[in-house]
């Protein structure tokens, strides 16, 4: 089912794909430069109506089968995380090009249903979120499942020449002119009941969304760049990344040591800290801190007694509960095995001095060539591609294959072979290419 939904995901941002839902018809229209855009502004302003706060299901249902005729929405949530382990959702806040509304997680009686099944259910709304990380977690910790298909304005702006983290607000402005009113930013979300300035702003994080999406869409067809964010799309959609497996937790936390011994118990000592926070719901680092875990980790005590010692544990832990389950996940660790102990060296293995060079030019290469077509690195390569690309591996590098390896991992490849070098002309740093073989020379 994936594979089939796929292919109209990518005719959306294809340049082949024209007959998609978001044709040209609908939206071309409006995208000329800086005053079309702030014409469609207004125009989405005009036709845009922005409803009550949302707190019944049959308001959202309504509301949700309207959404669902749209070929795409955009979406953002307010949520508090400072007190809790998992995300207290305050807010949701959706629009298309007709409607835009608020919705109440927290409304007695409130069933998110329709509103979940239309992200994650159903392929033909295209959800577009800004920087939408947290708000995927979200939805994923909810349903164990993304939303899908997805599109990302701040992944999608890396192709248009706007930087690696372009802000909403940046965002916004550079697309329509608006500048923000940031005031709300920083409310107290899960306050009930919510103030008009609170869902006046959160309401402007998807409205403005709803405008700039299909001007973006609009310039990526132009400019034959929709292709290149169809994987980056995908991935954002990738549960596998808003999963924390407790058995990996441990690979977040810094320690000085590589005995397996230790290794072994500091992942012991994750998983327990993980399910503990999970199942009080607390932020892990109030059940220990990382200190304290790799601390204990390194210097396990012998008896429970012996907990009151630890810095960072207070005198309690020697006869409670929770002291007592930490001593089973100290008992219970088993050294870590050898496929599990991190590498040794930071650097790519088989990099030496000049390997090490090598990968310097070839980042010098991606800085000019995003340059030249004003695009962010980050799109083009990732830095330790380059590395494995310095080290002679040539296969299984996202950076030789299809787009980008026309736009960089070609030329990456010649200079690693030989073929190009680096010329200053002008006062200005070039790439040329070298014609004979440099043995030959
Ligand atoms: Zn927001």
């Amino acid at each position: 089912m994936h594979t089939a939904n796929l292919s109209r995901a990518k005719g959306l941002l294809g340049p082949t794909h024209v007959k998609t839902p978001l044709s040209q018809t609908r939206f071309s229209a409006n995208f000329n430069a800086r005053t079309g855009a702030r014409r469609t502004t207004r125009l989405g302003a005009c036709f845009m109506k922005i409803h009550d706060l949302v707190t019944t299901t049959e308001a959202l249902a309504q509301l949700c089968a309207r959404w669902a005729q749209s070929p795409f929405i955009a979406v953002d949530t307010e949520f508090m995380r400072e007190n809790t382990y998992w995300p207290d959702l305050c807010l949701i806040q959706v629009a298309d090009e007709q409607d835009a509304a608020a919705i109440d997680p927290k409304a007695d009686g409130l069933d998110l249903k329709p509103l979940l099944d239309l992200l994650t259910d159903n392929e033909d709304v295209l959800k577009v979120v800004h920087a939408g990380g947290q708000d995927i977690e979200i939805i994923c910790n909810l349903t164990g499942k993304t939303p899908h298909p997805m599109f990302d304005t701040q992944i999608a702006a890396m192709a248009l020449g706007q930087g690696e983290q372009v802000g909403y607000s940046n965002l916004v402005d550079s697309w329509l002119g608006i500048q923000l009113d940031k005031g709300a930013r920083f409310t107290d979300w899960a306050r009930r009941p919510l103030d008009q300035r609170q869902i006046d702003y959160a309401i402007g994080d998807v409205t403005h969304l709803a405008a700039i999406f299909p001007q973006m869409l609009e310039k990526l067809r132009k400019t034959g760049r929709g292709v290149w964010l169809n994987d980056e799309m995908e991935r954002i959609a990738d549960p596998s990344n808003y999963v924390t497996d407790p058995q990996t937790a441990w690979k977040r936390v810094k320690v000085s040591s590589r005995k397996p011994e230790v290794l072994g118990r500091l992942k012991a000592l994750a998983a327990w800290r993980e399910v503990e926070a999970r199942g009080k719901n607390i932020p892990r680092g109030r059940i220990m801190k990382d200190e304290t875990l790799a601390d204990v980790a390194m210097h396990p005590p012998r008896h429970q007694q012996d907990l009151s010692r630890v810095r960072g544990l207070s005198a309690s832990w020697a006869g409670n509960d929770i002291g007592g389950r930490l001593m089973d996940a100290i008992a219970a660790a088993k050294p870590l095995s050898a496929e599990e102990m991190p590498s040794r060296d930071d650097r790519k293995p088989g990099l030496g001095k000049e390997g090490a060079l090598v990968a310097d030019l070839l980042k010098l290469l991606l800085k000019i060539r995003a340059r030249d077509i004003d695009v962010a690195p980050r799109l083009l390569a990732r830095s330790d591609e380059l590395d494995m690309l310095a080290a002679g591996q040539k296969s299984g590098l996202a950076v030789l294959e299809s787009w980008r390896f026309e736009q960089f991992g070609r030329d990456a490849l010649d200079l690693v072979e030989g073929r190009l070098a680096f010329a200053v002309v002008n006062g200005r740093l070039k790439i040329t290419r070298i014609e004979d073989s440099p043995e030959a020379a």
